[in-house]
């Protein structure tokens, strides 16, 4: 095995050209398809592929490695067609004083720690701009009188396996799971349990319990999971509620961008179709307003969500098609991109129909949901208005 050791790093041909509109979706699967696997980049000419490892493999590995990346090409650009992107506000091409990685600042006034890859603890600063963008997203939420909810971080595998979640997101799931219920087994864990070099917990794999229940992906699930198998008095509900959301996105996660627990506000409308949609634009519309006062550089587009490699080509052109998602996309001029730091969803009679939710007419609800990332658009600012509170949006002053 020793002869064949292949030298990180190296390059792979694609069997088909990944059109560029894909390179982004394509490359984010890549984390999840080899753990050797510790950076995979697609280069502009959509066929190039330079992976780094985490260690030497051999041959047979590196075949593997290969197929594994070809599959994932293959299966995620046949016959892909390119949606048209619909723009519905545009202001990425504001004017904004910082032009910085706030990584660097971040990490040098201790803001934020990291705990494990994609889990930080916030620093004061990071904590006083989400507390503040929080009360403008509540008040969108007041501006609906939408009913305030409190849900739990954990949630039943067998709600998300009701809602196709595991064919969907499989790649991004978090499991919880306890100690059996047996004197022997905790006493054994209580004695020996340790962590290894790696931080892995060395605990014989039979002292857990099944994995019953899962840390929560998303917010408003579970409001939909409360109101399942029943049928809507008044055939209409608006709600919101703040809640922590978990998706393990693997070499994905970096700094505040891509988390693996983070937190979400959310305002959720459930109804008729054009109950739903109507929502749905009013409150971009007064987000606009707010986005507007806040000075931020950003973007409203259509977009679709991260679906598993298998899933992926239907799932996204149905939700292009149907105009089931615009993102709001914040410049982020350190590394000329953007970053989502919401969205307006719109699910259809998806979950009405899976969960057995119905309007008074005996017809399935519709659902739609307007979500908010928290850390998110913290460090969206950050990146756009620095960490001079004197070169911020007058809205915020005083702030700090
Ligand atoms: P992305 O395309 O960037 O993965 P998404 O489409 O998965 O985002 P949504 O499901 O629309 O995101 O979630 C709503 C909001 O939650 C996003 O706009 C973003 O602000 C935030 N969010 C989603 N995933 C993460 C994450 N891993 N870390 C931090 N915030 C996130
Ligand atoms: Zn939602
Ligand atoms: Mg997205």
């Amino acid at each position: 095995m020793g002869n064949y050791m292949i030298k990180q790093p190296f390059t792979i041909k694609s069997q088909v050209t990944i059109p560029d509109h894909l390179i982004k979706e394509v490359q984010s699967k890549f984390a999840y398809v080899d753990e050797y696997i510790a950076n995979a980049t697609i280069l502009p000419d959509g066929n190039t592929i330079e992976l780094e490892l985490r260690s030497e493999i051999n041959k047979q590995e590196k075949n593997n490695l290969e197929e594994k990346i070809q599959r994932v090409v293959l299966s995620m650009v046949k016959g892909a067609y390119q949606p048209k992107v619909e723009i519905l506000e545009d202001y990425l091409d504001k004017q904004v004083p910082y032009q910085s990685d706030p990584n660097i600042e971040l990490l040098k006034r201790q803001e934020i720690s990291q705990e494990t890859p994609g889990v930080f603890t916030l620093g004061p600063l990071v904590t006083r701009l989400i507390e503040y963008f929080e009360t403008r997203f509540v008040e969108l939420a007041d501006s609906f009188a939408a009913q305030p909810y409190r849900f739990p971080i954990l949630i039943p595998a067998r709600y998300l396996q009701r809602v196709n979640y595991f064919r969907a997101f499989p790649h991004s799931l978090s499991f919880a799971t306890h100690l059996r219920e047996d004197l022997d087994t905790i006493d054994h864990f209580s004695q020996h349990a340790g962590c290894d070099a790696h931080g892995n917990l060395t605990a014989a794999p039979d002292s857990f319990s099944p994995i019953q229940n899962l840390l929560s992906p998303a917010v408003c699930y579970h409001l939909y999971f409360a109101l399942a198998d029943q049928s809507l008095p008044e055939g209409k509900m608006i709600v919101t509620a703040v809640g922590n959301c978990f998706r393990y996105e693997a070499i994905n996660l970096t700094s505040l961008e891509r988390l693996w627990n983070f937190t979400m506000r959310e305002v959720i409308f459930i109804g008729n179709k054009d109950f739903v949609l109507e929502n749905r634009e009013i409150a971009r519309q007064r987000m606009q307003k707010v986005f507007q006062e806040l000075e931020l550089a950003y973007r409203v587009e259509s977009a679709n969500d991260p679906f598993f490699i298998g899933e992926f080509r239907k799932q996204a052109a149905f939700q292009s098609a149907f105009q089931l998602k615009f993102e709001i996309r914040a410049s982020l001029p350190f590394k000329n991109s953007t970053l989502a730091v919401g969205s307006y969803n719109y699910h259809q009679d998806f979950f009405g129909r899976h969960l057995n939710i119905s309007l008074p007419d005996g017809s399935p609800a519709h659902t739609g949901c307007v979500a908010f990332g928290l850390e998110r658009m913290a460090y969206a600012f950050l990146a756009q208005y620095g960490f001079d509170p004197n070169q911020w949006p007058l809205c915020m002053k005083g702030l700090i």
